[in-house]
């Protein structure tokens, strides 16, 4: 019988994580398929882990690895999916947004040849227009400048076949923007679609300030857009500068040179100041990103790791 394992990254969701195993259960109860669950907690502070190792006591499907501390959801996937040793492995959230029922039909889809089945939603309810507006702005411009198109409204619930895993495993970057990511290794991939839910219970851990830095984790780690565009801005800059120079050199021959023209000089000053800090900033995104790749450090430190005895 084929093995399929359920990798959950939990991040204090002590108050839904009963919920979730038991309609997972229910769902495993239903497929023909050696069915295994994999709880990861990602440093907690509340009751998550006492709940995971009784949920390992309880039922002899369910696993869980206790991280050292909070890495953050892509790190707590990472040590998810290199734990296991499935023929399919699905990653699903933990809060109930991403219905267990749906994974029957991304294990169709994987047995009709598909290496990487993503979950789209469909509609997005219990968010503000806000957000939608921002989603859809942030994945419109990766489509536009990476070369490695992130499949739109598409969290990391998905399924993966043994080898889109092996695939992945092999990706140790640290900036692990793993939606992209998982585009990137390639394979056959497919899309499921389905409604997302508001969460069930408990809050998310994502404000705008953590979406931006996600955001600008997808870009850096998938495209070097920014850096030509400072390029660029630096050319136009520069060919402005210069033509407006001859033209101040031309107007001082024919008219004389008063000493005026300070507005003029600033404006020129602060607007060339401008640009080159832009610039900097954005060549600094990519050598501090540079700086944290290259120390080469582990994605994450596993504190405990339970098996069921069964
Ligand atoms: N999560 C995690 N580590 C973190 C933040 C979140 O493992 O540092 C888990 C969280 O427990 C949940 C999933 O990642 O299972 C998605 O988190 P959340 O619901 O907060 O994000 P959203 O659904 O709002 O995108
Ligand atoms: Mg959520």
């Amino acid at each position: 019988m084929s093995k399929l394992t359920v990798v959950v990254p939990a991040f204090n969701e002590a108050a839904v994580l009963e919920a979730f195993h038991e309609r997972l259960a229910r769902v495993f109860d239903d497929m023909p398929l050696d069915c295994r669950v994999l709880y990861v907690d990602d440093g907690s502070s509340d009751r998550t882990w006492d709940i995971m190792a009784s949920l390992t006591t309880r039922d002899p499907r369910a696993e869980a690895i206790k991280l050292s501390r909070n890495f953050g959801k892509e790190a707590a996937m990472t040590a998810g999916l290199d734990a296991v040793d499935a023929d399919a492995v699905v990653v699903i959230d933990a809060d109930l947004q991403d219905p267990p029922e749906l994974i029957p039909s991304l294990v169709e889809q994987w047995h009709a040849g598909f290496d990487v089945v993503y979950a789209t939603r469909s509609a997005r309810e219990g968010e503000t227009g806000l957000k939608k507006f921002t989603s859809a702005a942030f994945y419109r411009s990766m489509e536009k400048i990476s070369q490695t198109p992130v499949p739109r409204d598409t969290g990391d619930f998905r399924l993966l076949s043994r080898r889109a895993v092996d695939a992945l495993r092999q990706l140790r970057e640290r900036q692990r923007f793993m939606k992209g990511l998982f585009a990137w290794i390639g394979y056959r991939q497919t899309a499921v679609y389905y409604l997302r839910e508001p969460r069930a219970a408990g809050t998310t851990k994502w404000n705008y300030w953590r979406l931006t830095q996600l955001a600008i984790e997808g870009i850096t780690s998938f495209s070097t857009a920014p850096l030509r565009l400072a390029t660029w801005t630096g050319v136009g800059a520069s060919v402005l500068a210069f033509l407006y120079g001859i033209w101040v050199l031309v107007k001082a021959m024919i008219y004389g040179d008063p000493v005026r023209g300070y507005p003029t000089l600033m404006t020129v000053i602060l607007f060339l100041g401008g640009v080159q800090l832009l610039a900097l900033g954005v060549i600094g995104e990519y050598l501090g990103r540079n700086y944290a790749e290259s120390k080469q450090r582990p994605l994450y430190f596993i504190d405990e790791h339970r098996r069921s005895r069964g």
